[in-house]
């Protein structure tokens, strides 16, 4: 039972061996009338009906946590709308549809409060000060928690600069921090991190993050492989999520699509779990359909062996050349650095982030 002073989100996390998050947002919102370069963060004041819909759908199919449509939350990313007045109000909205929701459930389920990347590039590349990004991203916090988010989300994320400054910034709201990368360029994030370089950051935060992992990136194989090597970066005593795209975005018609299947997400599921993951779900394309059946695929496993190169291509697909090299820890880790090096090999080429190719999401 919880207790009225405990967190939703450490509740669960204390008290069950493996927690379904949810699906994606921005690609589900499509379906339902959003126009590509839209905010769907707007949704929250003109169709929050239809938000807590998306919601409903997850919680009915299984999920256990509920991530808020705020991904595009920051003043930063709604400056592009100009609606970066309605930062406090848009993000307090989005956690209270989604508080709404969970109540309702009769069972516990935790609010996370999406946080994505401002957009901007930091210091000393870009403009942005370590300063600015922690301020936005700690008003962000502050309103997702007015509303009644139990954990704050950060995802999606590719630079060190920005990891820091978003911890350090949602640390102002007192909450949880759960962190994921989208590891989506040959095995690394856009701005080169791979999972041991990830490790070494998450043990220099402060606060410490009570989740991290992966999410968006490629496909459903690369997210397992890079589930696997982040476990051997750090260890069992982390907590990891793996929330991975529903397959690989593919034009049709001149719309994005994902071509993972319901069977495809059942099988990732398990092999996320297996990898060492404890919180998965799923990102860009995984509609409810999908995420029902992560959770009766979920229901029905007992955690097994680790699976190696061979399970994961054998049954998902390819992996890129760098997750490979990354593969085996520290031995390997000097073949892994090379491998990045050449981001136009392998999968690289073809990978674009969801934030890049048109899909206002990567949640
Ligand atoms: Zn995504």
């Amino acid at each position: 039972m919880l207790n009225p002073s405990e967190n939703r989100f450490s509740h669960l996390l204390a008290t069950r061996p493996w927690l379904l998050a949810d699906g994606a947002t921005g690609s589900n919102l499509f379906d339902v009338g959003l126009v590509s370069g839209d905010a769907p963060e707007l949704w929250n004041t003109e169709h929050p009906d239809r938000i807590a819909a998306l919601h409903q759908s997850f919680v009915d199919a299984g999920a256990d946590i509920l991530l808020t449509n705020s991904f595009g939350g920051t003043v930063y990313r709604l400056k592009l709308h100009n609606a970066q007045a309605r930062m406090a109000e848009l993000n307090t909205l989005a956690a209270q549809i989604a508080r709404r929701v969970a109540d309702a459930s009769g069972r516990t389920i935790a609010v996370a409060g999406s946080m994505g990347p401002t957009g901007e590039i930091m210091e000393p590349i870009g403009p942005l000060t370590f300063g600015e990004a922690k301020a936005a991203f700690a008003e962000q916090a502050l309103a997702l928690k007015a509303g009644g988010a139990d954990v704050l989300w950060i995802e999606t994320m590719s630079s060190r600069e920005e990891v820091e400054a978003a911890v350090a910034g949602a640390a102002a709201a007192d909450l949880p921090i759960v962190c994921t990368l989208s590891f989506d360029t040959n095995g690394r994030t856009m701005m080169g991190i791979s999972p041991s370089d990830f490790s070494a950051i998450e043990q220099s935060l402060s606060p410490r993050l009570a989740a991290c992992g992966t999410n968006c990136g490629v496909g459903a194989s690369e997210v397992v492989a890079c589930i696997h090597n982040l476990a051997e970066a750090m260890g069992p005593d982390v907590v990891l999520v793996a929330k991975g795209n529903c397959g690989i975005p593919q034009y049709v018609d001149g719309a994005i699509c994902y071509n993972g299947t319901p069977e495809i997400m059942a099988l990732y599921a398990r092999m996320a779990l297996d990898a060492g993951a404890r919180i998965i779900g799923g990102c860009c394309g995984t509609s409810a359909k999908h995420l029902r059946a992560m959770r009766e695929a979920l229901e029905s496993h007992t955690r097994s062996a680790s699976p190696t190169l061979e399970d994961i291509t054998s049954q998902l697909g390819e992996v890129s050349t760098g997750a490979r090299a990354q593969w085996g820890g520290a031995h390997s880790r000097a073949a892994g650095a090379a491998a990045g090096a050449n981001l136009s090999r392998g999968r690289g080429a073809r990978t674009r982030r969801s934030t890049d190719s048109g899909t206002p999401d990567g949640a």
